[in-house]
């Protein structure tokens, strides 16, 4: 009759699976998250805003538990240590935990499975962090769709009010249990980690969550106008508080399908690429290991030279719009979706350096960080992923900014050195009169990099390096 939930990318205390179902079954319901040691060690900065985001949303969540009348156990250590320590210490009969389809997580998840089992102590798993999992949607004849489209449609197909409801935990909320003694929540300082800028740059927790969700709500009829223009209010800002499920799934999901409209289908359809990419990494799971999801790319050689990556790294390419992009990330942990598009295509078709290269430099700094996201994006970019960019389409990084910034103002935000450049000069530094160059106060080469490459050159290497490499399929 005594249960653990353990809470891993769910931080909060409505509409949870696993921790509804705990409760449902067990009169004694515990709750811990455990800041696991295995994860935190690969990390080599130690101001990293996403520890400090999870930091300050478990505070949020063991607050609110409290209040409820249980508490949340925060552990620091190895996971498949902790939680089967645990487990033994408080005399849990199971433990429940909402599903992660990280390869490692899968992994460690199993470890966790075998070891409690040997104390004959369950372990109990939930869909939880989507609408359809695995392998829920399959094309007619039971495979893997390969192609988004048609995934799409399926989902849509499929979807019910069922699908969408929550997992209430109200109705047994008394079975919350709080452990004898008092449980402390450790500091930031003695996990080994520093305060950030987070808190000035994004709101944390359920309650952040909430405020960017109900702010949205206004705008989301407007999404597919305003979401490609990164110096609009165009998109969410959701995606940390999924990646750690500060906000429900379902809770998302739902209100996009009820409220209809042109802007909610097309922020459905962005839910769904992101389980779709699940759904990719579930059936592929080598995609974690750095291999191609089309094979006659696996072994294409990238020629691009280090200083070019880190170029492109800190912001200094002479593209301005890509300097505004990387400068984005770099100061905030945050990339719009238009401008991820065109930092990778840039990286890879204008520098030629390997997508993997860019797709780690983006695992380092984006808060919201996502394994399958992220590849997805990146192999889409590179045109070697699943429904991704055709090799033969490279975006030219000017007539995007002209596009998708055609005032430039984004880029004047993030690259004010370039601030007093008039009207659309802002695109082509390069291209303006030096009289103009010297009004505006630039030195091109000193005060601002010359373009590292000619994107006209570049494009036809990369044509041929890819023209190669499909040939030899
Ligand atoms: P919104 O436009 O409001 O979209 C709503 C939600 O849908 C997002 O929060 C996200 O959960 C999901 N979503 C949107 N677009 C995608 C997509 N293309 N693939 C999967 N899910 C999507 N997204 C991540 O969450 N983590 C990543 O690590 C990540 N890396 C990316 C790398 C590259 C190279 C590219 C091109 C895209 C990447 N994306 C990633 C997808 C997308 O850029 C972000 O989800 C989006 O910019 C987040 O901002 P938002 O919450 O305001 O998005």
């Amino acid at each position: 009759d005594r249960a653990l939930v353990w809470f891993r990318r769910d931080l909060r205390d409505y509409d949870h699976a696993a921790l509804s179902q705990a409760l449902i079954d067990a009169q004694h319901v515990y709750c811990a998250f455990v800041f696991d040691t295995d994860i935190l060690h690969h990390l080599n900065d130690k101001a990293d805003r996403r520890v400090e985001f999870i930091w300050e949303s478990v505070r949020e969540l063991k607050e609110a538990l409290r209040d409820r009348g249980g508490d949340l156990i925060v552990l620091h250590g190895s996971a498949q240590v902790e939680i089967p320590a645990l487990a033994a210490k408080l005399g849990v009969q199971a433990v429940y935990a909402n599903r992660d389809y990280e390869p490692a997580a899968t992994k460690r998840d199993q470890i966790v499975a075998d070891l409690l089992g040997r104390e004959n102590v369950d372990f109990e798993t939930f869909k939880d962090q989507v609408i359809f999992e695995r392998d829920e949607i399959l094309t007619a004849q039971g495979k893997p769709y390969g192609v988004f489209t048609p995934y799409k449609n399926a989902w849509l197909k499929r979807v019910s009010e069922a699908d969408l409801g929550p997992h209430t935990i109200d109705e047994h909320v008394s079975s919350l249990a709080a452990p004898a003694t008092v449980s402390p929540m450790p500091s930031l300082e003695s996990l080994g980690f520093l305060r950030t800028n987070l808190l000035q740059l994004m709101p944390t927790g359920m309650s952040g969550a909430d405020k960017l969700f109900e702010n949205f709500q206004e705008r989301m009829d407007h999404y597919h106008d305003a979401r490609d223009y990164p110096a609009k209010k165009g998109p969410s800002y959701l995606s940390v508080h999924l990646r750690f499920g500060t906000l429900s799934i379902r809770a998302a999901a739902s209100q996009a399908w009820y409220m209809g409209g042109r802007g909610a289908e097309v922020w459905l359809s962005e839910l769904i690429w992101r389980e779709f990419y699940f759904m990719l990494l579930h059936f592929h799971p080598q995609l974690a290991e750095g291999r191609a999801y089309r094979h006659e790319f696996d072994g294409l050689a990238y020629p691009g030279d280090e200083e070019h990556f880190v170029a492109w790294c800190e912001g200094r390419t002479g593209f301005p719009i890509v300097d505004a992009a990387m400068r984005q990330l770099n100061q905030t942990g945050y990339m719009h979706n238009r401008l991820r598009m065109i930092a990778a295509s840039f990286l890879v078709k204008d520098l030629l350096v390997d997508w993997r290269r860019g797709e780690d430099y983006f695992a380092r700094k984006l808060i919201d960080f996502d394994l399958a996201a992220n590849n997805g994006g990146w192999q889409w970019s590179a045109s070697t992923g699943c429904d991704g960019q055709p090799w033969f389409r490279i975006f030219n990084p000017v007539t995007q900014s002209e596009k998708f910034d055609p005032d430039g103002k984004f880029i004047r935000r993030y690259v004010p050195e370039l601030a007093a450049l008039h009207g659309a000069e802002i695109h082509t530094p390069w291209k303006v009169p030096p009289m103009r160059l010297m009004e505006a106060g630039i030195e091109l080469g000193k005060t601002y990099p010359v373009p590292v490459v000619d994107h006209a050159v570049m494009r036809e290497k990369t044509l041929a390096l890819y023209k190669s490499a499909s040939g030899s399929a």
